[in-house]
């Protein structure tokens, strides 16, 4: 029997890292965790509770609250993973782009960092796990047996990201989606808390011009090397 596995996938926001996660998770029947998602509960409860506006957000009264966050992963009828916050079930809420921003700012925060990182370490003690952030090689799992990091021009993922929205129906101009992009790759690699950098150890893959099933290639390839 191979060995399990932490496979920490890390990387600029879309450039497709929950895509390759997810298919590695279903092949190799390993948990799939997507730690973006918890950001983005975060960011969704700070704003259902007046915590954070377009401008401001109350860091003391979010503190004060964080214990009252209770956010977990189940599966879907047709297998796909979904974030519950406070037992409602919050996929669809948190992919607007209002959650997106506010996820990038909350995960500036110590206190937030920290409560989640914890989280996720429970979450991966049996390994058998792929999860996909921006500090999970680097702070979560520094030792997770494969780590990659994945970039991809900004403009290439912004286009992707638009037809994304664009085929949900949702109505975000091309300009708004790259300025999003770019404002969120800058507070990623710039905060002080675990700033998204690739782990010295880490596989950097560009997919800016390869296709989905040669990065699926390579993938599998270095995955089949550390679990067989
Ligand atoms: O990956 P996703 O775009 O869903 O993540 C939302 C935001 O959460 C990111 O912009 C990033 O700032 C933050 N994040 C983080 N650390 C992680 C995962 C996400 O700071 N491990």
């Amino acid at each position: 029997m191979s060995k399990k596995i932490v496979v920490a996938i890390d990387g600029f926001s879309s450039c497709g890292k929950s895509t390759m996660a997810k298919e590695l998770a279903r092949t190799s029947g390993y948990i799939y965790v997507d730690t973006g998602a918890m950001y983005r509960a975060v960011s969704l409860y700070c704003i259902e509770n007046g915590l954070m506006t377009d401008t401001d957000m109350d860091v003391h009264e979010l503190e004060k609250q964080m214990p009252n966050m209770h956010i977990s992963f189940q599966s879907s009828i047709e297998g796909k993973t979904e974030v519950y916050l406070n037992g409602e079930n919050v996929e669809s809420k948190i992919r607007t782009l209002a959650v997106a921003n506010g996820a990038s700012r909350v995960s500036t925060l110590g206190f937030v960092r920290r409560e989640l990182v914890r989280q996720q370490q429970l979450m991966g003690l049996q390994k058998g796990i792929v999860m996909d952030g921006r500090d999970i090689g680097t702070v979560v799992f520094p030792n997770a047996e494969l780590k990659i990091f994945l970039t991809a021009a900004p403009e290439i993922r912004a286009q992707r990201r638009f037809a994304e929205m664009t085929e949900k129906g949702e109505n975000q101009s091309f300009e708004d989606v790259l300025a999003n992009v770019i404002e969120r790759d800058d507070r990623d690699v710039n905060r002080a808390e675990s700033p998204l950098r690739k782990a010295e150890d880490a596989i950097e893959i560009d997919n800016s011009t390869i296709t989905l099933d040669e990065q699926r290639q390579i993938l599998k390839t270095l995955f089949d090397q550390k679990v067989l």
